[in-house]
């Protein structure tokens, strides 16, 4: 069984909203082990309609529509399919009755054009919505299964998982499970990521591994399918054996994790606290840790120290450190996450000092970064980063690396 789903609405062709019912449905049809292979958005037009439905049914035999089964003039889906299938219009009297307690509840009058939502193509199913009005329908014409639900996310879901799937599941034989998981690495470009795990990528049937970057990370994608989910699970497991065997070091997380939000899981299961001296971050890092709930245990304060005085002054690195070496040097970096540790009474201090661009700064190269992690028992590191993006990009891409060389360092002091 081949899906498409079809969206209606010119609001999502003008950009005013995303299609997240596709994402939905896709989702939910991918754990019922139905594929589907097109998302298309069309407008409220209904020529338009006609001409996507026509090519829907050449290629796939389950057709999901949402939206456009509300009482307004733009609402033609229904009218639309039903003139495409040679179907009437019939008004449901269940759907009409609820529509009505509808209005009773909520103490208001019912205009007439708010009957039409209980019109519903002649011999469909009817999925009844008991969140909203209009009803959603499925109806099987030759080999070919068209489901119509409503727009508003919060009426189509429910109505999708209580009755769409218990519509699908009497039509189609539903028998594999699909399971995904995402292999979240960072440190390795997406080039290099490829080419370590390029014959596997290339013997992939089942399960399949797709490659995708974004914001500096790199993420794999495995799918699965098999009737049996734990057979399923089995499978990802085993490639993700062989993954980890040649790239595992660059491995930090999986699914929707964030490198941050996987330092801040470690750091409190080890009740450690850190504190941060930032200069070309500018405080990045602190704003990234405080957006994950619950970091008072964890982060306890820091210092925004951009300029040389503050350096100076408040985190006391050494004159003679900044006139031999530089603020943006390993030296510097150093003192400035010893200090920050010791001034907020810290575990851990970790600083970033660099050149954020545009300009070089001392003979630098812009993203030249310098990132001090000082770790209490242990000696201090400094990692040097060359990166040279955009200001912007250099200072989140800094933010992601201090998480990153920090996270790997408690992990192996955890092996040791
Ligand atoms: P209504 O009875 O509310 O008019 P409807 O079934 O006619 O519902 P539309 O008029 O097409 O649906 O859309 C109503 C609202 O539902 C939109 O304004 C939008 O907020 C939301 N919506 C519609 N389609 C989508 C979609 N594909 N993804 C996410 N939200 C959507
Ligand atoms: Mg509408």
């Amino acid at each position: 069984m081949n899906a498409e789903i079809i969206a209606v609405g010119s609001e999502l062709l003008l950009g005013q909203i995303v299609n997240s019912n596709a994402r939905f449905i896709s989702q939910q049809l991918a754990g019922l082990g139905i594929n589907v292979f097109f998302h298309t958005v069309v407008g409220d037009n209904p020529d338009r309609l006609k001409s996507v439905i026509e090519i829907a049914e050449m290629r796939s035999n389950l057709i999901i529509f949402t939206g456009g089964l509300g009482p307004t003039k733009d609402d033609l889906t229904k009218e639309t399919i039903a003139r495409h299938l040679g179907k009437n219009l019939v008004m449901d009297q269940e759907a009409l009755e609820s529509i009505e307690l509808y209005f009773k509840k909520g103490n208001r009058i019912m205009t007439e054009n708010n009957k039409k939502q209980a019109l519903v193509l002649d011999d469909s199913t009817i999925l009844p919505n008991h969140h909203g009005m209009a009803p959603g329908m499925m109806i099987e014409r030759g080999n070919c299964i068209y489901m119509l639900l409503p727009g508003p996310p919060k009426e189509m879901e429910p109505m999708f998982l209580h009755f769409g799937t218990a519509a699908l599941s009497k039509q189609v034989k539903i028998d594999e499970k699909i399971v995904s998981r995402v292999l979240r690495f960072f440190g390795i470009g997406e080039a290099a990521l490829e080419t370590e795990i390029i014959d596997l990528i290339d013997r992939q049937t089942n399960p399949t591994i797709a490659p995708l970057a974004a914001d500096g990370e790199c993420t794999l994608r495995l799918t699965a399918k098999h009737q049996d989910l734990q057979i399923a699970e089995d499978m990802l497991d085993e490639v993700e054996g062989n993954i980890k065997a040649r790239v595992g070091q660059f491995l930090y997380g999986y699914d929707n994790t964030s490198l941050v939000a996987e330092l801040m899981q470690v750091l409190k299961e080890k009740e450690l606290t850190i504190s941060a001296a930032e200069s070309l971050t500018g405080g990045l890092f602190q704003q990234e840790l405080t957006s994950v709930p619950g970091v008072s245990s964890v982060l306890k304060g820091g210092v925004v120290c951009y300029t040389n005085e503050v350096k100076k002054n408040v985190l006391k690195v050494k004159p003679e450190t900044i006139d031999t070496y530089g603020v943006v040097s390993q030296e510097c970096a150093k003192e400035l996450a010893e200090n920050v540790a010791a001034l907020v009474s810290t575990d851990i201090g970790i600083s970033f000092t660099g050149v954020a661009g545009p300009a070089e700064l001392e003979g630098n190269p812009v993203g030249t970064v310098y990132i001090g992690i000082s770790i209490k028992g242990k000696q201090t590191v400094v990692e040097k980063l060359e990166l040279g993006g955009s200001r912007e990009a250099n200072r989140s891409r800094s933010v992601k690396y201090g998480c990153y060389y920090l996270l790997k360092q408690l992990q192996e002091s955890q092996k040791a």
